[in-house]
C-alpha cells in the first residue's frame, strides 16, 4: 500500500517523518513526491500542530487555523525553491529573489522560547511566529554552513525528500530505510528472484 492509497495516513498526519537531519528539510519532505504525485501531509491546521508537535519545536502547540497553515506552507516552498537552486545563479529570477526574500525576513522572526523548570525539564513555547522563525534560521544556517555539501536527494526516483548525509563514508542513499531503502531493496529482491537461473 502507498502513501496516496492510504487515507487514512494521508489525512492524519502519522506519515511524518524526521530523517533529514535538519528541521528546515523534514519541514520541506511534508509534500512528498514533488516531481509525480505531490502528496501533501499538512492538508488541514491540525496537521500543521502535530507536525508542529512532533517536531519537538513546542510542547503544547495552540491551536493553528488556515493563515497559520498558509504562512507554513509558503515558506516551505520559498525554502525547498531555495535550498534546490543554492547557490543562486548571479541575477536570479524575481520568483528566486522573492523566495530569498521570504526565507530572509521569517529567519528574524523570534525562536521558540527555551527555559528550564525547576524540576528539571526544559520547556518550549510560542506561537507560528517562533515556528516559522526556527524553520527559516534552520534553513538560513544550512546554507551558509558547512553541512550545505552533504545535502542529498533521496535516490528513489519518485522520491524528492532531501536530507543530510552525516554518515561516515558519506554514502547515505535513502531518506530512510523503512521509506525507500526497503522499497528498493524489494524491488531488487523480486527482480532477481524473477531471472532465469
Ligand atoms: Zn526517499
Amino acid at each position: 500500500m502507498t502513501v496516496q492509497d492510504d487515507p487514512s495516513r494521508r489525512a492524519s498526519g502519522d506519515g511524518f517523518v524526521f530523517v533529514s537531519g535538519r528541521l528546515s528539510l523534514d519541514l520541506a519532505g511534508t509534500l512528498l513526491w514533488r516531481r509525480s504525485r505531490r502528496i501533501e501531509l499538512l492538508c488541514c491546521p491540525d496537521d500543521l500542530r502535530r507536525w508542529i508537535h512532533q517536531a519537538g519545536l513546542l510542547d503544547t502547540p495552540g491551536r493553528m487555523d488556515q493563515r497559520a497553515l498558509t504562512r507554513v506552507c509558503r515558506l516551505r516552498e520559498a525554502m525547498y525553491a531555495i535550498i534546490r537552486a543554492w547557490p543562486l545563479a548571479p541575477a536570479p529570477d524575481s520568483a528566486m529573489q522573492e523566495s530569498l526574500a521570504e526565507v530572509n525576513e521569517a529567519a528574524r522572526l523570534p525562536l521558540p522560547r527555551h527555559q528550564l523548570q525547576e524540576a528539571g525539564h526544559l520547556t518550549r513555547t510560542g506561537g507560528v511566529d517562533e515556528v516559522l522563525g526556527a524553520v527559516a534560521r534552520d534553513a538560513v544556517d544550512l546554507l551558509g554552513g558547512a553541512d550545505l555539501a552533504r545535502v542529498k536527494e533521496c535516490l528513489n526516483e519518485d522520491c524528492t525528500r532531501l536530507f543530510v548525509d552525516l554518515s561516515r563514508s558519506a554514502n547515505r542513499r535513502w531518506c530512510g530505510m523503512s521509506e525507500c531503502g526497503n522499497r528498493h531493496k524489494v524491488a531488487n529482491y523480486r527482480k532477481r528472484q524473477r531471472q532465469p537461473h
